[in-house]
C-alpha cells in the first residue's frame, strides 16, 4: 500500500464550484499559456505527469481527502494526456464513490483528438469538460489570443457534447471592452445557442498585472467596460440566450458591484430558460441603480488596484 509522506501536487486553480472536491493534477500548466488576459499559468513550464506518476498522486488524494463526492483534475489542458483513459479509470477504481469527475479542456484540443478517445475518456468516467470560452465574437477572441474561432467553439461544444461530457463554458464579461460590449453579448449568445451547453459560467474580466492585457490597457489600447455598459452587456447577452436546458451561473466574486461600503450586484444565477425572466428584472434594477445614483459604483478592477481584491 502506498504510503502518503506529506509532498503533494495540487492544482493552482480550479473552478469555483468545484472548492470542496479532491483536486488531483494530471498535467502542469497550460499548452498553449497565450491569452492575453490570463495570469494562470504564465511561469509554469506545460508538464505532462507519467502515468506512474499521476497514479502515485491519486493514491496520494485518496489517503488526504477520503471519500471524495467529487474530483477535479488539473491543470488547463488533461484531454492532451494520451493515457487518460487510464488515469480515469484508476481514479473511478480508488475512489469507488466518488458521483463527478471533472478537468478543464481546451476547444482546440478536443477538435484535435479522435472521437474514439473522448469517447474512452467518457467512458473511463470523467463527466464534464469546463470549457473557456471567453467571448463569441471572433475579433474579440483575436484580440484575447484565444487560439479558437466562435466556430471551434461550437464544434468543440457539439463535439464533447456527442461524446457523452456534460460541458460548462466560461464567458468574461467585459472581454469587449468598452468599444465591443455588444458585439461581444450578441455574439457569444449566438454561439452557445449553437453549442447547447450545460452549464454558463460569468466571470468578468478583471485585468491583473503581468498580463499582455495589461500592458495594452497602460498604452490605451484596451479599455475596460465600465460598470452600466456591463450591465447591458449580460442583459443583451441573456436576452438573446435561446436555450432550453442550461444553469447559468455567476459564481465569481469579480461579478459583483461595490457603492460606497455595499454590495449592490451579485450577480445573475438561473436555470435556462425558466429563471430568464427573474434574472432580467434583476439587471434592470441594477442598470437603473447605477444609471441614477451619485455613488461611485466599483468593479472588480477598481478593488483590484486599489489591493482589496487579491485572490481571483
Ligand atoms: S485562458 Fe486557458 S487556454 Fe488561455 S492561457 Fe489561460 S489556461 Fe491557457
Amino acid at each position: 500500500m502506498f504510503e502518503y509522506t506529506g509532498a503533494y501536487d495540487y492544482p493552482p486553480f480550479r473552478p469555483p464550484n468545484e472548492a470542496n472536491s479532491a483536486l488531483i493534477r494530471i498535467t502542469r500548466g497550460c499548452p498553449w499559456n497565450k491569452c492575453e488576459f490570463c495570469f494562470m499559468y504564465k511561469h509554469i513550464k506545460f508538464e505532462i505527469k507519467p502515468l506512474e506518476e499521476a497514479k502515485e498522486d491519486v493514491e496520494k488524494a485518496r489517503q488526504i481527502y477520503g471519500k471524495a463526492r467529487s474530483i477535479f483534475l488539473g491543470d488547463s489542458d488533461n484531454l492532451v494526456h494520451k493515457e487518460l483513459p487510464e488515469i480515469v479509470g484508476y481514479i473511478r477504481e480508488t475512489f469507488p464513490e466518488v458521483e463527478r469527475v471533472t478537468t478543464y479542456a481546451r476547444a482546440k484540443t478536443i477538435l484535435n483528438k479522435k472521437m474514439d478517445f473522448l469517447i474512452a475518456v467518457r467512458k473511463a468516467g470523467l463527466d464534464r469538460l469546463h470549457l473557456g470560452l471567453e467571448s463569441g465574437d471572433a475579433e474579440v477572441l483575436e484580440r484575447l489570443c484565444k487560439g479558437a474561432t466562435p466556430e471551434n467553439m461550437i464544434d468543440a461544444g457539439r463535439k464533447a457534447k456527442k461524446a457523452g461530457f456534460q460541458v460548462s463554458f466560461y464567458v468574461i464579461s467585459g472581454a469587449g471592452g468598452k468599444d465591443r460590449w455588444r458585439e461581444h453579448a450578441v455574439n457569444s449568445a449566438k454561439v452557445l445557442n449553437k453549442a447547447e451547453p450545460d452549464f454558463i459560467r460569468l466571470r468578468t474580466l478583471t485585468i491583473q498585472h503581468g498580463t499582455p492585457l495589461k500592458e495594452k490597457q497602460k498604452r490605451g489600447e484596451f479599455v475596460v467596460t465600465p460598470p452600466l455598459e456591463r450591465l447591458k452587456e449580460v442583459k443583451l447577452f441573456i436576452e438573446d440566450l435561446n436555450l432550453k436546458d442550461c444553469f447559468l451561473a455567476s459564481d465569481h466574486l469579480t461579478n459583483y458591484l461595490w457603492a460606497g461600503d455595499s454590495i449592490i450586484y451579485r450577480g445573475v444565477a438561473g436555470e435556462l430558460p425558466g429563471d430568464k425572466k427573474r434574472m432580467l428584472e434583476t439587471l434592470d434594477r441594477a442598470i437603473e441603480f447605477v444609471g441614477s445614483t451619485d455613488l461611485e459604483v466599483k468593479d472588480s478592477n477598481q478593488l483590484y488596484e486599489e489591493g482589496f481584491l487579491t485572490a481571483l
